[in-house]
């Protein structure tokens, strides 16, 4: 069968293998039929070399994590064949740590957790995978043409479940919500608090695009100018971004008891100048929180398929920029920079 794959560490070294390897029952009961796989910035960064681990033993690496399948088979009866089906993309670490020890992988300890497509595990991106039940999210059939979104909605629904942990601290009725970046993970994140029924504020250097008319689309306002000029003090930011202005800027701009959730990875290696104690002040002064949120465990990727399966389908298809057929797979993975959401389709 067909699998996208990578030699880690080897900048360019995508390749379509044609004879790989059908999936060993070991990774899981489920034998399911790939649809298509998202494709985002950690995929590109393997395809560069930057990161990426194939399984013990195995020279490359399947890559693809956003999964959509359809199911073939599962001999435990828990899914139907023809069910919709996402795999959850990480598994608790071996040792395990307390979190990985009762299903909070998502907060690993010790780093040794394993990832489909990233870190040691085969990924999504080939013609038929297994998953084990409690890894695989079945999807409300209305999701068929997009519900590879339900990867980066799960990441989007951990990062608004730690949000509300946090808020219940003291009394928590917020009212306004800033979103710093409108790429796949600003746009859903913008999404869940507006299901939240919360006034919402998206932010993007963009002025063209599709990205203003998708965050109106929503409901909620669409700004292109920096953060602190913004005549606002959000009860919570999504920073979506993690360009250092704007993440500090983030920090300053949330109003009182206000929350910050970081979501986006910075490069690092660039130093601004900024007034470090005005900052702790603040915060002190405040009571404001500023947390970093990554991944996503069992119940956030139920959430989120919820989510989804409520939301506006055109709409979350309108996220979807390209679709690109497996005979011309390398494009699906080329950077236009106009795209909002690519996605490599199995079905043609
Ligand atoms: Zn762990």
């Amino acid at each position: 069968m067909r699998a996208v794959t990578v030699s880690p560490g080897v900048p360019e070294s995508l390749r379509l293998v044609e004879d790989w390897p059908e999936p060993a029952p070991e990774e899981g009961a489920i034998l399911v039929e790939a649809l298509a796989v998202g494709i985002c910035g950690t995929d590109q960064e393997i395809i560069a070399g930057h990161y990426g681990e194939a399984p013990p033993g195995q020279e490359r690496l399947v890559i693809g994590h956003e999964s959509l399948g359809r199911v073939l088979e599962d001999p435990t009866g828990a899914l139907q064949p023809g069910d919709l089906v996402a795999g959850v993309v990480r598994h608790p670490d071996p040792v395990p740590c307390p979190n990985c020890a009762v299903g909070q992988w998502d907060m690993c300890r010790n780093g040794r957790y394993t990832e489909h497509g990233i870190k040691g595990l085969s990924g999504f991106a080939r013609d038929r995978w297994r998953v084990q039940q409690k890894f695989a999210v079945r999807l409300d059939p209305v999701l068929a043409p997009v519900g590879m979104l339900l990867e980066p909605a799960s990441v989007v629904a951990k990062a608004w479940d730690h949000i509300e942990r946090i808020g219940t601290r003291a009394e928590w009725n917020p009212q306004t919500v800033l979103v710093t970046g409108a790429g796949p993970i600003g746009l859903l994140a913008a999404l869940l608090a507006t299901q939240r029924g919360l006034t919402v504020h998206v932010l993007d250097r963009n002025t063209t695009g599709p990205k203003p008319d998708l965050v109106r689309a929503l409901g909620a306002t669409y700004h292109s100018v920096p953060v602190h000029e913004l005549d606002m003090e959000p009860d919570v930011v999504v920073e979506c971004t993690g360009a250092p202005v704007v993440v500090l800027d983030a920090m300053c701009k949330v109003g009182p008891t206000g929350i910050v959730c970081l979501t986006g990875v910075s490069s690092g290696g660039r130093t601004i100048d900024f007034d470090a104690g005005a900052l702790n002040r603040a915060l002190v002064l405040e009571n404001n929180v500023v947390f970093g949120s990554v991944n996503a465990n069992r119940r956030h990727w139920d959430q989120a398929a919820h989510a989804l399966a409520q939301a506006d389908q055109a709409w979350l298809n309108s996220l979807i920029t390209r679709r690109v057929p497996m005979s011309h797979f390398a494009m699906a993975y080329e950077h236009t920079g106009e795209d909002i959401k690519v996605v490599l389709d199995f079905t043609s």
